[in-house]
Order: C-alpha cells, then structure tokens, then sequence
C-alpha cells in the first residue's frame, strides 16, 4: 500500500477533504478538512502497519487500516459512489483518494512532523522487520522467557511491528517451527531460520501486492496476488505442499494459526531452509 501511494498521490496538492462524520477506531478530528486543504504530498513511508504520508508544512497524516479499511485512488474526476467511505480527499488535478472502511477500526490522524514518533500509536511499536530484518541472535535474546507461544510473540506489535495473522503463519511453516511452543523455549537455530524466514515472506507478499480473503484490496480496488503462494494459511486438511501431510488449523488469541504437524513438529529435521 505504501508503495501504491508513493507512486499515485505523491506531489499532488489537497483541494477539499469531506469526512463522513462516523467515528472509527477513534474519532477524526473536525478541523482535518480545514488543515489538509492546500498542503501537498511529499512523500509515503510506513512503519509496521501504520502508514505516514508526509505533507508540506511539517505535516504527516498517520493512518492504520484496522480490520477492513482501504486506501482507493481514482484519477476520475467523479468516481462511482461507495459505500463506508468516510475521508475523501479531493486533489487539484481532479483525482482522488478515499479511505473506505465498513467496520470502523482504522484511523487517521493528522500529526505535527517533529512529534510523530511520540504519538501514542507510535511510540509503543517494536522495530519494523522489513525495513531493518532482525538477526536470529536478536530474536533469541528478545524472547528470553517469553512464555507466550511462538506464533504470538510474532504478531505482538510491541516487540515486532508489522507481522499480521497471515504471515506469522507461513513464516512458522517455512522456518519449520511449531506454532504451539513457548517463544522462550525455542533454540538460536530455531530463530535463525525463522529470522532468515520473515523479510523473504514479507518481501514476496509484498511484491505481490498483498494477500486478500475478505476485505484486502490494492489501491485501486483490486485483490492482492499472494494468496496462491500461501503453504498453510486457510489450507486446513489440504496436503502440506512439502510432505503431504494434512494441514491442521487451530485458534491462537481467538486468530486461527495454520501448520502441517509434520513438518513443523518437536522431531522435525532442521534441513537448511529452501531458497
Ligand atoms: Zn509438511
């Protein structure tokens, strides 16, 4: 989605902005139309989920998309109507950006640049581990008594931020590791292959332009392209695409974690990870 942005709204000056009114994960502020009107795109960086698109004026518009929310870029002047959009953001050139969001739990805030690694969504994140991957001594060392499995640990955004449900799976399954174990229990090898494991899977998610099942869209309205790459996620009694094993889903945190009991089990061998 970043790299969407980037290329699609960075330079483009903000003429008008309507709000929905609806409250999301927490309320937009009222003056967000007054202050975005004329400030311009500079740029589009993200830090785990979050994503910050930097204006002029020392502005960034800090945004997460919860559960269901959608960034979507028109170049048309009138884009047909949707539904559950609540910020549309009008450019000068005619073209537009919308963020669309039926179950209310993104948000989008408007932060002053010299404060914004101080905004409380901020502030409490653990490192993004695409943008600088983390060495398997780290992860070692940072789980150190953990007793939270290994499939939690990964997706708390406090020590990690940016690893999602999806993810934390296929990233288990390829380092061949056991969801269901302590993070605090597992060996250095353990968390050199599943730090060897986190930027390729993120990388080629990423390439692909994301993973949709129900709400995922690209920015312009289209479903990413992953999902025919996934190993284990929402493969639950089909063949482990390595041994044949049946793959086993189970609930994690009320999330459900995919993995093939062979190839991710106590004895499984630790052959050097696949290129
Ligand atoms: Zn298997």
């Amino acid at each position: 989605m970043r790299r969407m942005l980037e290329v699609s709204v960075r330079g483009r000056t903000i003429a008008s902005v309507r709000l929905s009114g609806a409250k999301l994960r927490s309320r937009i502020a009222p003056s967000l139309p007054s202050r975005l009107r004329r400030r311009r795109v500079t740029g589009v960086r993200r830090h785990g989920k979050y994503l910050l698109i930097d204006l002029d004026e020392d502005l960034t518009l800090l945004s997460h998309l919860g559960m269901s929310g959608r960034w979507l870029f028109s170049t048309d002047g009138r884009p047909a109507p949707l539904p559950h959009v609540h910020v549309r953001l009008a450019f000068a050139d005619g073209s537009s950006l919308r963020f669309q969001d039926p179950r209310r739990f993104g948000m989008l805030r408007l932060v002053r640049r010299d404060r914004l690694w101080r905004d409380p969504s901020l502030a409490v994140l653990g490192p993004d581990p695409f943008a600088s991957p983390p060495a398997g001594e780290w992860l070692h060392r940072l789980a150190r008594g953990a007793r939270v499995s290994v499939k939690n640990f990964l997706l708390d955004q406090r020590r990690l931020a940016g690893i999602g449900n999806i993810y934390a799976s296929e990233i288990l399954h390829r380092g061949r590791v056991d969801p269901r174990r302590r993070a605090g229990a597992l060996g250095r090898e353990e968390w050199n292959a599943v730090a060897a494991e986190i930027p390729r899977v993120l990388g080629e998610a990423i390439e692909r332009m994301g993973t949709t099942f129900r709400s995922y869209r690209t920015l312009w309205n289209e479903p990413g392209g992953y999902g025919e790459k996934l190993l284990v996620y929402d493969r639950a009694g089909e063949p482990c695409r390595r041994c044949g094993t049946p793959i086993k889903r189970i609930v994690q945190g009320q999330r459900s974690t995919y993995f093939c009991p062979r190839c991710q089990g106590r004895k499984a061998s630790r052959a050097p990870a696949r290129s």
